[in-house]
């Protein structure tokens, strides 16, 4: 061992839930030391994740937008995009937000260590580095080490099979490439390498696209995108085999066909990254789905060991994370906090955007909630016309007419962040006559999510009653 460390609190991942934890610990006076395996902190969010799809999505959307402004008018001849710049560009905001990142931890004084970080004892691990070991003692440890994409049994190993980190390098604009997951990765990544020139067959096991969402909600997204790509749903690949001239897939389910692909793309999922961390030196190991089971103090069995993000139960999203980050950090640091959001959104950042928070209408059916919806079709929508976004739709699910809002959907332009007014009203406990009665501006997207609440008290007046005004 060449270097020895002692801390209050050891935090293993440099992700969004491991900084921010580090970070909002330092500032409550704990001495913090963050392993990263990783160069840079920012885990997949920033460097395979959010950041550069983000990126990437917005010039596809911007693309995609100056193309149908023909249709108003606005002509772009001769308009490209060019991959080697939106490749450094994609890349120059991943380092302004490491750079970031690094001045942020630095200030705090956090003891930074590179390397793989494993639980060698019940306070001790080891951060193995090429330039050598670090042991470090602490009192309390988080571990926030996220997930790793899934891969397909049935998939070869071959470059032209790709995974997300491998889809976000650009690494070629293959003219047949499959996309095995209608998720939000999978979305994501056609709408990237559509924009781009591919041609694009999506393949998804359940019946629709997005199957956690509500089909009515994702409807708008899949009406667009049919005449775009070729979507298979109720499909799954039986076999992938590597020919010199492509990857053969016999696809079998709703579709039966056997195909060629320059590329494919798994986007199936991803699973928790607790292997080879020494968990069992601690006397913990994952539950079935390979998490690790924690309390709403984010405390697993062993009551001084913290766990965090993607490694534990609920979905895989940076925010459930930051969020479940600084309560670790609260509740090291002796404060009444508990990890227990009334809903956390989901975003996927199509064209257009499909959001939802709180209950879906499956959700309520499968758990006997009796509900009462409120649907505004955004085609009575000035706002929506205006923006050439009239397919939209926001829905709200109350309990009862004159009950709290239970959960909201809302997919068109700018879904993403309008759902953040849902996420508010439902941590208010606000009733459908409340949402109403809130002034929004006109013409506004932001509208018919008020809208989708008057419909529910019988007050909209942009679409007819469905039952007797007020
Ligand atoms: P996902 O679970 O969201 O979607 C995977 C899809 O693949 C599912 O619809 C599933 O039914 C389908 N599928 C599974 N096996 C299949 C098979 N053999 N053949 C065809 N289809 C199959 O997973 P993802 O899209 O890979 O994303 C992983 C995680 O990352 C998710 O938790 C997601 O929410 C998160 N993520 C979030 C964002 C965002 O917030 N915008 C972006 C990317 C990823």
């Amino acid at each position: 061992m060449e270097h020895a460390i002692e801390t209050n609190i050891a935090v293993l991942g440099g992700g969004p839930g491991g900084y921010t934890a580090a970070f909002r610990a330092a500032d409550l006076g704990l001495s913090v030391c963050l392993i990263e395996q990783g160069l840079r902190l920012g885990g997949v969010c920033l460097h395979a994740g959010c950041i550069p799809s983000k990126t990437l999505l917005h010039a596809a959307t911007a693309f995609e937008e100056a193309r149908a402004g023909a249709a108003f008018g606005l002509r772009f001849d001769g308009l490209r995009i060019d991959i080697e710049p939106l490749r450094a560009h994609k890349t120059k905001i991943i380092e302004q937000l490491a750079g970031g990142l690094d001045n942020l931890a630095k200030a705090r004084t956090i003891t930074r260590l590179t390397g793989r970080g494993r639980f060698t004892g019940d306070q001790t691990l080891v951060v193995d580095s090429p330039v050598g070991s670090t042991r470090v003692r602490f009192s309390q440890a988080i571990i926030a080490t996220g997930s790793h994409p899934t891969s397909l049994v049935t998939a070869p190993r071959d470059p032209r099979i790709w995974d997300s980190t491998v889809a976000l390098a650009l690494p070629a604009v293959p003219p047949r490439l499959l996309i095995v997951g209608g998720g939000i990765i999978g979305l994501e990544m056609a709408q990237v390498y559509h924009a781009l020139g591919a041609g694009i067959t999506m393949v998804e096991t359940e019946s629709q696209i997005i199957p956690v969402a509500d089909r009515d909600l994702v409807q708008p997204l899949f009406l667009q995108l049919k005449n775009k790509y070729r979507i298979w749903t109720g499909t799954r690949v039986a076999t992938m085999t590597a020919r010199p001239e492509g990857i053969e897939v016999a696809l079998t389910g709703g579709t039966e066909a056997i195909e060629l692909f320059d590329a494919v793309l798994v986007a199936v999922g991803r699973r928790p990254n607790l292997e080879g961390i020494g968990l069992s030196a601690l006397g913990l190991a994952p539950d079935q789905q390979g998490r690790l089971v924690v309390d709403g103090q984010l405390r697993t069995a062993r009551s001084h060991i913290f766990a965090i993000g993607d490694v534990t139960e609920g979905p895989m999203l940076a925010h459930k994370a930051i969020h479940q980050g600084k309560t670790a950090a609260e509740v090291i640091a002796g404060l009444p906090a508990t990890f227990a959001p009334v809903a956390i959104p989901s975003v996927a950042y199509t064209n257009p955007e499909v959001a939802w928070v709180g209950l879906t209408e499956r959700e309520a059916a499968r758990q006997g909630i009796a509900c009462v919806k409120g649907k505004f079709p955004w085609g009575a929508s000035g706002r929506a016309l205006t923006a050439g976004a009239g397919n939209g739709v926001s829905k709200a699910l109350f309990a009862g007419a004159g009950g709290h809002l239970l959960g909201a959907g809302i997919c068109g332009l700018n879904a993403g962040e309008l759902i953040h007014e849902a996420a508010l009203a439902l941590s208010l406990g606000a009733t459908a006559e409340t949402i109403a009665r809130t002034v929004h501006a006109h013409p506004t997207l932001a509208e018919t999510f008020a809208g989708a609440a008057g419909v529910v008290c019988g007050s909209a007046t942009d679409l007819l009653p469905s039952k007797p005004r007020k």
